[in-house]
């Protein structure tokens, strides 16, 4: 069965009303996954702890946010109030993507309910991102033996500044980022590989894109193991995301991904990363195809799981 990593404190912490994101979206895709009958395991992370934290970020700007020092202006560029409950979310959703990582070391394949902080630079975070869960998940599974090298894939429709920027001097790490160009963040440092697509690319040249770029990605850089952001917000109606991938395409993107690692005989730890609707409830049937692309993919025999 599909290792799943989830704790409800992903959709309970306290944000001001009307804010931008997508809360209830985590309990509702868990839900979805339980009431469908899906065959997972589910398990529960416990917080991170800071000592590995300070491995990839600025000690003092850890601190800062541990201890509620952090400066109003840093917290702005974050989009969140401060607050225990946020940090407790924060600390418990990363001890989950290292989770993730060893559950995939082990199974071949893990999802994290929620994920994908591809915003956090080293001494500063931004757009919803405190700490950057992917360059952590890097760095955590570079610690088991035989895994030397990772490839982080970023689908989300957002550039992975903050992984760029993190993994910059490092030969171990390599980022691909696929992301909707004129979109945010503003400044983009570079990806090992990165993949600008014009704003209303469609599903299927942003498949005859991005495939190629990933097969070339595995080819060139026999990675060890890939942290895989399937973020949503490609989706066509997504609010934040202008790429206009639809349903069918989202499914194709993440059947892909987990069929190319599993030629390669790739672990992957998947996140499920962006997507934005006020509605939330809506991007639960995107978030499932990623959950179900890996079940399909992974245990095709047992378990097939059909389109709706
Ligand atoms: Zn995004």
């Amino acid at each position: 069965m599909l290792p799943v990593v989830y704790h409800p404190i992903y959709s309970d912490f306290p944000i001001p009303d009307g804010h931008r994101y997508p809360l209830s979206k985590y309990r509702l895709l868990k839900d979805y996954i339980t009431d469908n009958l899906w065959p997972v395991t589910t398990h529960v992370p416990s917080m991170l702890n800071s000592v590995e934290l300070k491995e990839i970020h600025a000690p003092e700007y850890v601190d800062a946010l541990l201890t509620g020092a952090i400066p109003l202006v840093k917290m702005r560029r974050i989009g969140f109030p401060w607050s225990d409950a946020l940090l407790t979310r924060s600390l418990t959703s990363l001890g989950g993507t290292t989770l993730t990582v060893d559950l995939a070391l082990e199974q071949g394949v893990a999802i994290h309910l929620t994920g994908g902080y591809h915003h956090a630079h080293y001494d500063f975070g931004s757009g919803f991102c405190l700490f950057n869960d992917l360059v952590l998940a890097a760095n955590h599974a570079l610690k088991s033996e035989g895994i030397d090298k990772v490839l982080i894939v970023d689908c989300d429709v957002h550039h992975g500044d903050g992984t760029a920027s993190l993994t910059a001097n490092r030969s171990d790490i390599i980022t691909l980022s696929v992301h909707c160009e004129k979109n945010f963040p503003s400044r983009k440092p570079d990806s090992d590989i990165d993949l600008p697509l014009q704003i209303d690319t469609g599903s299927d040249d942003y498949l005859d894109a991005f495939l190629p770029c990933l097969r070339l990605a595995l080819a060139q850089h026999q990675p060890d193991m890939v942290i895989y952001d399937a973020g949503v917000d490609i989706h066509r109606d997504d609010e934040l995301g202008y790429l206009a991938v639809c349903h069918e395409g989202i499914a194709k993107r993440d059947t892909a991904v987990f069929e190319a690692c599993l030629d390669h005989q790739i672990p992957v730890a998947a996140v499920i990363g962006g997507g934005y609707r006020s509605d939330h409830a809506q991007l639960v049937p995107l978030h499932a195809e990623l959950i179900r692309a890996a079940i399909n993919t992974y245990y095709p025999t047992t378990w097939k799981i059909d389109n709706e």
